[in-house]
């Protein structure tokens, strides 16, 4: 592709909205353009990125044995009604009506629709298993789009569900699905980890999320040292603790002033206590009521727990005039002592003794508290969010936090939607049963802006070879000058005959600012026609990763570069 004839307006301009390196990114080098907000044009590079995604994630499917098909987007109402998530999934479904007054949806996943397939096509065991999936646009009312193509309301989905007549195939298909995944994202030459994570409103039992390692990552990982345990810090479980309780005797419940001291830390020192002796009572909205979480003054509560143990569809944190407005309670001084609305504690809180609390009275705590004595919890669980200081809920080892973006995730369904929606087979036995199945989604367009945020430097973005819009580009910095143009037309030309992805930069442009766009596009290999041409007839190839520069005789430079390409390619 001749950059001159390309449609590919790099501009120096970050949009103030842009807060993470990958929108930044997407947005100077032209990759993309927002059309209103999460939703956004894929130009010519943003595109060819995603196809080069696509192309990967589509091979390995296949290779797995998966079978493509294309659903609709638009999804009818009543199939959801059938599964039961029409009134469960939340604001996040777009929700509509056509002109006879029938309930339609925008797809965010496919579960529905593609049981609906199953129920119909499907009637013999001989006929499973069968893994279905699709590329394509899904539609997300995400509460807070941002970051770009990280979060976009609509966005490209891979998703994929498998059928199988017994928990033992369904198991097989879904390790199929963990190898593929694996495999896809080592092609994409990505750091990632899988890891146990939480189910969601996908549903079903069991889950592993495949997580880019990058500190922009949405998502907290718990990495043990010692053994291979990984998980989501939603999904990390915390083991009661085993150490006897001090029986001792107890203090008797005693109000403080403590006037302005409205965090744990600053009551702590207050009072003299370490801030694990302070329980901490939060206000969350769950599926609209109110609800105090406890948890110990040095945790931190998780909301997916939380939701979980609830059983809510969903959980919503709450801010000061927000908890005011639906409780009347002062933020900073709150506590269990006489509360009306429903309280759930985390099990290390049942564990306290002699403990602080918020009075629920504006400047005052109380200290002598009892858990069990004092309050009586509606709920008991594990409601906290592990810490770095906790120990591996598997093998007792030491663990490491880390952040990543959640790019893939597998589920275990078992039959959540086959017996909600009736989706039968008719077994060697002939006895008809449900369809275990599984759901596999990628989330195509995710990974280009996970792929930059793990791998971009000041200058702008350094794609991995297998996902570069362009392989190669190949800067002419005397584009008037016949001989110049001549020689790059030959390099060019030769480059594209070996099928490589080619960017010629034509362009009658300043050196510097071919430069900065060759480095700004994060092309893995650059190379210049330029000044050692003309003196010692030599180009000049760049990698855009190390910096490593070596000149070449023209005649050499085009196959020496194939075969980088084709070493980065394996
Ligand atoms: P998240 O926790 O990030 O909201 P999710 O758990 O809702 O994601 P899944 O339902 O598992 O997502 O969807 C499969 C994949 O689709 C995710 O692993 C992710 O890569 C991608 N994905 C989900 N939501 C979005 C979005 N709003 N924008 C871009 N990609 C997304
Ligand atoms: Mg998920």
């Amino acid at each position: 592709m001749r950059y001159s004839q390309l449609l590919l307006p790099t501009t120096k301009e970050t949009p103030s909205e842009a807060e993470v390196v990958s929108h930044q990114l997407l947005v100077r080098g032209g990759f993309i353009r927002k059309l209103t907000s999460g939703m956004y044009t894929y130009l010519p590079l943003g595109f060819l990125a995603l196809q080069k995604v696509i192309g990967i994630v589509r091979e390995e499917m296949n290779r797995a044995g998966a079978q493509e098909i294309l659903m609709p987007m638009v999804q009818p109402g009543d199939l959801w009604q059938e599964s039961g998530r029409w009134k469960k999934y939340g604001p996040e479904l777009l929700r509509f009506r056509d002109r006879h007054d029938r309930d339609y949806c925008l797809g965010p996943t496919h579960e529905e629709v593609v049981t609906d397939i199953a129920r119909r096509e499907l009637q013999s065991y001989r006929q499973l298993p069968i893994n279905l999936y699709q590329i394509q646009t899904k539609f997300r009312d995400e509460i807070r789009p941002r970051f770009g193509l990280m979060r976009g309301r609509e966005f490209v989905m891979k998703d994929a569900y498998s059928f199988d007549v017994d928990d033992a195939g369904a198991g097989r298909s879904y390790e199929i699905m963990h190898q593929a995944y694996t495999r896809i994202f080592e092609r994409c030459g990505l750091e990632f980890r899988a890891v146990e994570a939480d189910s969601g409103t996908i549903g079903g039992s069991f889950s592993h999320e495949f997580m880019v390692l990058a500190e922009t990552g949405e998502d907290t990982l718990v990495i043990c040292e010692a053994c291979p345990y990984a998980a989501n810090v939603e999904k990390a479980a915390i083991a009661p603790s085993a150490e006897a309780v001090d029986e001792g005797a107890r203090a008797t419940v005693c109000k403080v002033a403590t006037p302005g001291l409205k965090q744990v830390d600053k009551v702590a020192e207050f009072l003299k206590v370490d801030p694990s002796k302070v329980i901490k009572t939060m206000i969350y909205l769950a599926d609209g009521q109110p609800v105090a979480a406890l948890v110990r003054g040095d945790r931190e509560v998780q909301s997916v727990k939380l939701k979980n143990l609830l059983g809510a569809n969903e959980v919503e944190s709450l801010n000061e005039e927000q908890v005011w407005q639906q409780t009347r309670l002062p933020v900073g001084y709150m506590g269990p002592l006489g509360l009306e609305i429903k309280v759930v504690a985390d099990q290390e809180v049942m564990r306290m003794v002699d403990a602080v609390a918020g009075a629920n009275e504006k400047g005052f705590h109380c200290t002598g508290v009892n858990p069990g004595r004092d309050f009586e919890p509606d709920a008991v669980g594990d409601l906290r969010q592990i810490a770095a200081d906790d120990r591996c809920p598997v093998c007792g080892g030491s663990l490491r936090l880390k952040e990543g973006i959640e790019v893939g995730h597998i589920f275990k369904l078992g039959t959540n939607y086959s017996e909600a929606m009736e989706a039968t087979f008719q077994d060697s036995d002939g006895q008809e049963k449900p369809f275990i199945m599984g759901c596999y989604g990628i989330g195509v367009s995710r990974v280009v802006a996970a792929a930059i945020e793990q791998n971009h430097d000041a200058k702008g973005i350094i794609f991995p070879v297998p996902l570069a819009p362009f392989q190669v580009i190949v800067l002419n910095l005397g584009p008037k000058d016949e001989t110049f143009c001549q020689a790059a037309e030959t390099l060019y030309n030769g480059l594209k005959a070996l099928g490589l992805d080619v960017l010629y930069d034509d362009r009658d442009e300043r050196p510097g600012s071919k430069f900065n766009d060759a480095d700004l596009l994060g092309i893995p290999y650059r190379l210049t026609v330029g000044k050692t041409y003309e003196k010692e007839g030599k180009v000049e190839l760049r990698a855009r990763r190390t910096g490593a520069t070596e000149l070449l005789a023209p005649e050499q430079a085009v196959d020496h570069i194939a075969g980088l390409i084709r070493q980065a390619l394996v």
